[in-house]
């Protein structure tokens, strides 16, 4: 499948953005709106209700039965000169093959996004591109501090576990195995806890200015994670930690620890140029634990725009002004991108589409 073919056909004054309703869909939108672009929404039907709410962002729905069905309108979005805009959704309901094979111009690199859903190619990536990482563990091992056992997929932290012992490591991935949660014990990582606060980086890499910009930060609200420190009974009842994500916090950092995050974003679109090319193009996020005012580890990244951007919808995040002195968030720099690409011409928009 060649973008470039499908791209000469379209009416580049005419571009619309496409996307799946659900994960950040809102946002992706109402950028598309600020930008002045026309916007598509594929929505499953039992979602129909919510996202009639917000008909005054869609230009047209496409109503299919399940999101994998996108398949069978891809040239209805075609006529329309569609960009599919990714999120954190986008390869859990399509399934990756067929996301990886769509004749459809997707904005961003789709081959990071499969990289992502690997546990183990994602942490490849950050290590080889120098970023420092927790320790990681075989089943093999011996486990000698607190680890965190996670699933592959972007399954938002279910199913997830800390322990210390390597016998409940094999008990309970054994379960995971015989209950159809996971394929191949192979799949699953162990990977050190690290003590500290989390904070998840928000980057936008933009071949159109050749540089990597911090449009923001957040933390993620888990359940019941985040309701063990309002527990009063904590040390007389044991309650397992679970990591289901529910909402997002905004953040800012301390200023002198920009450097580190500044560095670590230009290091990871580096390697993963090398690594899987054209490397990462738009939002990216590198999930962290800061450990001191000089100490960031990266436990994952996502390759396409994260949920924990929502906050900003709108208004802008604190550091999206600084770039653009209006105001900026994620949904709004995508198509802000694109745009640019659109009125530069066809061989801009190759460096942006995969
Ligand atoms: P993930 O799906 O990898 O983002 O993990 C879900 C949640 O588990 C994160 O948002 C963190 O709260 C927590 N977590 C994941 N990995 C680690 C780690 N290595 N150390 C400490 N907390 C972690």
């Amino acid at each position: 499948m060649n973008i470039l073919d499908i791209i000469r056909n379209y009416s580049l004054k005419d571009i619309s953005i496409a996307v799946l309703a659900s994960h950040s869909a809102l946002q992706i939108l109402k950028g598309a709106r600020d930008e002045n672009l026309r916007t598509l929404l594929i929505v499953e039907k039992d979602r129909l209700e919510l996202y009639e709410e917000f008909s005054n962002l869609v230009d047209k729905f496409f109503i299919v039965e399940k999101f994998r069905d996108i398949t069978k309108i891809v040239d209805l979005l075609r006529k329309e000169n569609a960009i599919l805009i990714p999120h954190g959704s986008s390869v859990e309901y399509v399934g990756s093959e067929t996301f990886l094979n769509m004749p459809i111009p997707v904005f961003g690199n789709r081959k990071l996004m499969i990289w992502e859903s690997s546990q183990k190619l994602k942490m490849k990536l950050l290590r080889e591109a120098g970023i420092k990482v927790p320790k990681e563990y075989s089943i093999e091992d011996e486990i000698d501090r607190p680890v965190i056992v996670k699933l592959p997929g972007a399954k938002g932290g279910k199913y997830f576990f800390i322990t210390n012992s390597r016998e409940e490591i094999i008990r309970r991935i054994e379960n995971y195995v015989k209950s159809g949660i996971v394929n191949n014990i192979e799949d699953v990582l162990i990977q050190e806890y690290v003590i500290g606060v989390p904070m998840y980086f928000h980057y936008f890499y933009s071949p159109m200015f050749n540089r990597v910009e911090i449009l923001g930060i957040d933390i993620r609200y888990e359940t019941n994670i985040d309701g063990l420190k309002r527990f009063p009974l904590i040390d007389k009842v044991s309650v397992e930690p679970t990591f289901i994500v529910v909402g997002n916090i905004p953040v800012v950092i301390r200023e002198k620890m920009l450097q580190i995050v500044l560095k670590y974003g230009k290091m990871f679109v580096e390697k993963s140029r090398e690594l899987i090319p054209p490397g990462a193009i738009g939002p990216f996020c590198l999930e962290s634990i800061v450990v001191d005012d000089n100490n960031v580890v990266v436990f994952e990244f996502s390759g396409r725009i994260v949920a924990g951007t929502n906050i900003y919808i709108g208004y802008g995040s604190p550091y999206g002004w600084l770039y653009w002195n209006e105001p900026m968030y994620m949904g709004r720099r995508i198509c802000r991108e694109i745009k640019i690409a659109c009125e530069r011409g066809i061989r801009n928009l190759e460096l942006i589409l995969t």
